[in-house]
């Protein structure tokens, strides 16, 4: 972290860059993370703020419905009273907020399994080819099965981990397990139900492309599923660096 909040009289000055904002271009505050001597810090930010200057939206391979910006902090002057807790404490709250963006991210996936699969579906049953809809070919079959069973299975897990953290249990594993599982289930779901739809899956006549656009950014963000893995196994084997 290379943003800095340098301690002044009646609160900080800010100084740095964040990259790949979701959402912030349409956002009114932001929670923002820096550096103080301390440590870490939350602040809570105002982003009309003098000396933010918000970027220009990437342009990405998917999720067009909410851009993602970068923002640059010159000297904005946040009040002491904009300060989330301790001076040091932030990582904990980012930290504490992990989880949750796991596995919102997991259910976020497990509907565009469930959309990209049922858009097939629909598709297979009205197209015939030879005489036979596409979804009575047998190898079409298999692959309808085999993705139902990651959907319902990545399901079922976003409900477990949902029950854990509800029960404030320690859910770490469970909330990365759901979030690779159900991300990797959507970029395999959503490509080979484009494949259903055959050379139109590839057209923009259909939803396919997008779901299959949209699922990728699922494995790359709320970190990466490598560090999902990684988070994962730690939490098993009891190995906390
Ligand atoms: C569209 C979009 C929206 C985003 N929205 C937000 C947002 O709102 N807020 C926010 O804070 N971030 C956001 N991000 C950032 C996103 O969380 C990061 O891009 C992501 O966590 C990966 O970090 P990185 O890009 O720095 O990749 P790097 O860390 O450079 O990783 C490069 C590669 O190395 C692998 N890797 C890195 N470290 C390890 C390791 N220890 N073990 C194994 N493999 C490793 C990664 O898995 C990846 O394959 C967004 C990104 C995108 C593309």
């Amino acid at each position: 972290m290379t943003t800095t909040a340098t301690s002044v009289d009646g609160g900080y000055l800010i100084n740095g860059e964040k990259t790949f904002i979701t959402g912030l271009s349409q956002a009114d505050m932001m929670i923002l993370f820096a550096k103080v001597s301390e440590g870490i810090t939350a602040f809570l930010v105002d982003v009309a703020s003098d000396g933010i200057q918000v970027g220009s939206p990437e342009a990405l391979l998917g999720m067009h419905g909410i851009p993602n910006v970068s923002v640059t902090f010159t000297n904005v002057f946040v009040a002491e009273d904009q300060l989330l807790g301790q001076p040091g404490r932030g990582l904990r709250i980012a930290l504490g907020s992990l989880n949750g963006g796991r596995l919102a991210t997991a259910a976020q996936a497990n509907g565009i399994s469930r959309v990209a699969f049922d858009g097939a579906v629909s598709y297979g049953l009205q197209r015939r080819v030879g005489g036979s809809r596409v979804v009575d070919f047998q190898g079409i079959q298999f692959e309808i099965a085999e993705a139902a069973a990651r959907i319902d299975a990545g399901r079922a897990l976003v409900h477990v981990a949902a029950l854990s953290m509800d029960a404030g249990l320690k859910s770490d594993s469970l909330c990365s397990e759901a979030k690779f599982l159900c991300s990797d289930a959507a970029m395999d779901v959503a490509s080979r139900a484009l494949g259903w739809y055959g050379g139109y899956g590839y057209t923009k006549s259909y939803p396919a492309e997008r779901h299959f656009r949209d699922a990728k950014l699922l494995q790359l963000f709320a970190g990466t599923n490598h560090i999902q893995k990684t988070v994962a196994a730690r939490t098993l084997v009891g190995r906390t660096s």
